[in-house]
């Protein structure tokens, strides 16, 4: 067994089959020929293995799935031309009219449009729980879902669910669980190895790293799973393919992947240290401090506790957006995992068309900020905070006491 980046640089090519290259060619064809109309119903009928158009299968795209697959411990991977694709794709296929998918109260945005507009619009029940809490799983686990679905660490708010425990639960009712493992990258953490049955990504973030490509990817545990997401989710109710070019790009990105997450994990700690000790910082949710009350759970189901942090600023909305205005190097952006530092205010932008009641639901107040930590230099990205937070407290009233600023009404 080689380890990970071995793998995620050498796993399934060997240049003496193409020519001596070094790196992969890249396939950019959309369609295959047959040697003979026979050779070509063979293909299509599966007694015969060979490609035959792009959007079912393509050789730059299968080795980008075989290292993903290798990666994550599964059986197979399909790639897909966004996070989103690899989500509604993989959910389309394992989802009926009258089943129920268990959701925990957290997830990604646009995930919880296309529970809410999508799947719930074709007849499949959402209920969301606080996955965290496990009466909350039992009792929504009696009703016999089809599906448990959910994120660790969840964006925006860095809550972890405990893979291991939330999976045995589930299997003991039949269901299966799908873990978007996108904020660890399978260099952090393998969910398929705590049980879980699907994996999804947006490859978008840390797998390609350099914020170039939007990307999914889809890891199954079993053969036969994987094989019904692509020839039915993929190919028939989605169509959402990758091009060729972007999973070079993507295989580019995953030969640093294990570099990179080093760097972003170390940059996210120093951060975190920082925001702790800050007066106008209410609260910091970075499992890699030993105060995170998640910190166990994180040692043992994460290799590193990772490059995001999510954290409320004193001082609600107006805090939060004065906040996000004072950086100077970190970006004031959507996506994460990029070389690039960025950071988000949730209430103002991602969820402000939330109700506050709503935003309160979901676990996301009004001054929380989400920083992806990037490669930068950690002293210039911590001095960065520093002068940022530095402006949030120069803008509030009868700041110079800390324990006064807690009176302060939000
Ligand atoms: C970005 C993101 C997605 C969606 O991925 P796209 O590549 O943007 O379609 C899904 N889940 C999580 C956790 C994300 O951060």
């Amino acid at each position: 067994m080689s380890g990970f980046s071995t793998t995620a640089i050498h796993h399934g090519y060997d240049p003496r089959d193409h020519h001596g290259a070094l790196v992969p060619p890249v396939y950019q064809s959309a369609t295959f020929t047959f040697a003979s109309a026979a050779e070509g119903g063979r293909c299509f009928a599966g007694e015969e293995n060979g490609y035959i158009y792009t959007r079912i299968s393509n050789p730059t795209l299968a080795l980008l799935e075989s290292r993903m697959a290798a990666l994550e411990g599964g059986a197979a991977a399909i790639a897909f031309g966004s996070g989103m694709g690899a989500i509604t794709a993989t959910l389309w296929t394992l989802l009926r009219p009258g089943d129920e998918i268990v959701v925990d109260k957290t997830v990604y945005g646009c995930t919880f449009a296309f529970l809410h507009h999508g799947l719930g619009q074709f007849g499949v029940r959402v209920t969301h729980v606080d996955l965290t809490d496990p009466v909350a799983v039992e009792r929504a686990l009696a009703g016999k879902p089809k599906v448990v679905y959910f994120e660790s660490p969840a964006n925006p708010n860095m809550r972890l669910v405990d893979i291991a425990a939330v999976t045995a639960a589930a299997h003991r009712v039949g269901a299966r669980v799908v873990v978007d493992n996108t904020y660890c990258s399978p260099y952090l953490q393998q969910p398929l190895a705590l049980g879980a049955d699907v994996v999804v990504h947006s490859a978008t973030k840390y797998i390609s790293g350099h914020g170039d490509v939007t990307a999914g990817i889809a890891v199954a545990a079993d053969m036969e799973v994987a094989e019904r997401i692509r020839l039915q989710g993929l190919k028939d109710m989605t169509g959402a393919v990758l091009s060729p070019q972007d999973a070079a790009l993507l295989m580019r990105g995953l030969k640093t992947l294990a570099l990179r997450m080093d760097r972003h994990c170390a940059n996210a700690m120093a951060v975190a240290r920082v925001l702790q000790a800050h007066p106008v910082v209410a609260e910091v949710h970075y499992p890699g401090l030993e105060s995170d009350p998640q910190h166990a759970l994180a040692k043992r189901q994460m290799r590193q506790p990772g490059g995001m942090i999510a954290f409320e600023l004193r001082g609600g909305i107006d805090a939060g957006m004065r906040f996000i205005d004072a950086l100077r190097m970190v970006a004031c952006a959507v996506s994460l995992g990029d070389a690039e530092s960025l950071a988000q205010h949730p209430a103002s932008m991602t969820h402000s068309t939330y109700t506050p009641g709503e935003r309160q639901a979901a676990g996301i107040s009004d001054g929380l900020i989400r920083l992806s930590a990037g490669l930068e230099d950690t002293a210039d990205l911590v001095a960065d905070i520093e002068q940022a937070l530095q402006a949030v407290q120069s803008a509030r009233p009868a700041c110079a006491r800390p324990e006064l600023q807690a009176m302060v009404p939000a």
